[in-house]
């Protein structure tokens, strides 16, 4: 089918364009990924001409995979390099998850939907994205075994900010996550140096629950 990539190809030059570079975004290593990752593979086969456009898609359970331009957004702060080993809480659709792992050493993704978690995985491997480790599980408990972490990315809207998470930051850390209500939060930002953690503020946003122990319940 290679008319239909070529056709992608174009509708994702122009995404990243008109969506992302337009809008401040200046990472080039977070441009340089999303020119690379097939979005429109991270939907179902009926939305993948809707893949580009700037908004959230249904991926099933309920669930959805996060407009470009906010995966972008929580990408650039997390001020990535090539050594740093990456923990993702909401794997989703792992499109997110497939940014990070062309930039960072390896991903640790954990997602609470097994079928959505065993769909992606295969989709993983089929794009042979050897960097992403996957686990099915509550992510709100983090991943203590292998922290700490340089980075920690969290899709999907808590209450409050899981301490559990925090203390899998590693010296030098970043992490980014929505906090708030069910129906409206604010991107934060964490940093964490030898002297404390830092938190900043980086604009509202709108995600579904993290439902688990340190989430919403169900
Ligand atoms: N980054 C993903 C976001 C998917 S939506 C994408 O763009 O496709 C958020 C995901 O977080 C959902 O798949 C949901 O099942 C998952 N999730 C919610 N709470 C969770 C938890 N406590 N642990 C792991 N995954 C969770």
């Amino acid at each position: 089918m290679v008319k239909d990539s070529l056709k992608f190809e174009r509708l994702r030059e122009e995404m990243v364009k008109r969506q992302i570079e337009a809008r401040g975004v200046t990472d080039s290593r977070v441009l340089k990924a999303f020119r690379r990752v097939p979005r429109h593979l991270f939907v179902s086969e009926a939305l993948m001409d809707q893949a580009y456009g700037d908004f959230p898609l249904p991926i099933g359970e309920q669930q959805t995979i996060s407009q470009p331009y906010i995966v972008s957004e929580m990408t650039q702060a997390l001020q990535l390099t090539e050594d740093d080993r990456v923990l993702e809480i909401g794997t989703g659709s792992g499109f997110q998850t497939a940014i990070i792992a062309e930039i960072a050493y390896r991903v640790y993704t954990i997602e609470r939907i097994l079928p959505i978690l065993q769909r992606t995985r295969k989709l993983f491997d089929k794009l042979r994205y050897h960097n992403i480790v996957t686990r099915y599980s509550d992510g709100t408990n983090g991943w203590p075994d292998e922290s700490p972490f340089d980075a920690i990315i969290v899709t999907a809207g808590a209450p409050e900010i899981p301490q559990t998470l925090v203390d899998q930051l590693a010296v030098g850390g970043r992490m980014v996550l929505p906090v708030g209500t069910q129906h409206s939060q604010e991107l934060i930002r964490i940093h964490r140096d030898e002297k404390g953690v830092y938190k900043e503020s980086l604009g509202g946003c709108r995600f579904v629950k993290l439902i688990g122990e340190h989430g919403w319940s169900e």
